[in-house]
C-alpha cells in the first residue's frame, strides 16, 4: 500500500513536542511555530476521551471553531455528532482533533509548512490516546497525516495504515453538507468502522 511506512515530517525533533495530552494542550496554547497563531482568537487542541477507542480526524478550525476554542463545533460539527450518534457513540466517547490547530484565514486549506510545524502535535495526540480505528475526514487529512495525494473520491471507504492502526478516510462532513447524495457513501465507510471496532472485520 502506498502509505504504509509514512510518518510524516515535523518541523522540530518529535522529542520537542510534549508527550502527555495537558501537556500537549498548554503548548498548543503557546505556540507560535507556523503564522496561523497571528490570526488565531482560540487555538483548538482536541477534545473527547483520552482513551478513545475512536478517533476523527479534521482539517483546522473555521470561524465557530476558532470563537469557541472547541473543535466542530459549526455546522459541519453539528453533522458530525450525528454521524457520531448514528454509529450508536456519543461525542464524548471519541476524541475529535485536526491537522492544524489554529484556524487559517478565510478556512483555506493549511499550507504544507504550517501542517509541518504542527502535525506533531497530533502525532503525539494519537500516541497518547492510541485510538483502535482512526476516521479521515476528508483530503487535508489524508494528504496530510499519510502522505497521500489521491482525491477523497477515491480513497474513502478503504482501508489505509497510519503506523499499526487502521485508518478509514471518508467525506468531510462540510463536503456532504454541499453533496448530500453522498451522504450514503459517507454512512457506508462508517458502517465499515463500526465492524472494526466490534472485531467482525480482518
Ligand atoms: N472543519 C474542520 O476540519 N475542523 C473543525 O474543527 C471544524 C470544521
Ligand atoms: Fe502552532 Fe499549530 Fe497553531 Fe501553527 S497552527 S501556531 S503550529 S498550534
Amino acid at each position: 500500500m502506498e502509505n504504509e511506512s509514512h510518518i510524516p515530517e515535523t518541523l522540530y525533533p518529535i522529542e520537542m513536542y510534549a508527550d502527555t495530552l495537558p501537556a500537549l494542550d498548554w503548548q498548543v496554547h503557546n505556540c507560535t511555530s507556523c503564522q496561523l497563531y497571528a490570526g488565531r482568537t482560540n487555538a483548538v487542541f482536541g477534545e473527547g476521551n483520552p482513551h478513545a477507542e475512536l478517533m476523527f480526524i479534521g482539517e483546522g478550525p473555521g470561524f465557530d471553531e476558532d470563537r469557541l476554542g472547541r473543535p466542530f463545533v459549526g455546522r459541519a460539527g453539528q453533522l458530525l455528532d450525528k454521524m457520531i450518534a448514528a454509529m450508536g457513540m456519543r461525542r464524548e466517547d471519541v476524541y475529535i482533533a485536526n491537522i492544524v490547530k489554529c484556524r487559517p484565514p478565510g478556512n483555506r486549506v493549511p499550507e504544507p509548512m504550517e501542517a509541518k510545524a504542527c502535525i506533531g502535535y497530533l502525532i503525539r495526540q494519537i500516541e497518547a490516546i492510541k485510538p483502535k480505528v482512526i476516521v479521515l475526514l476528508g483530503a487535508t487529512a489524508a494528504h496530510y497525516l499519510l502522505g497521500v495525494q489521491t482525491g477523497i473520491m477515491r480513497l474513502r471507504g478503504r482501508w489505509l495504515q497510519y503506523g499499526d492502526i487502521p485508518v478509514m478516510p471518508t467525506y468531510h462532513p462540510a463536503f456532504l453538507l454541499r453533496q448530500e447524495q453522498e451522504k450514503r457513501n459517507a454512512w457506508s465507510d462508517l458502517q465499515q468502522v463500526m465492524r472494526k471496532l466490534k472485531g467482525t472485520e480482518g
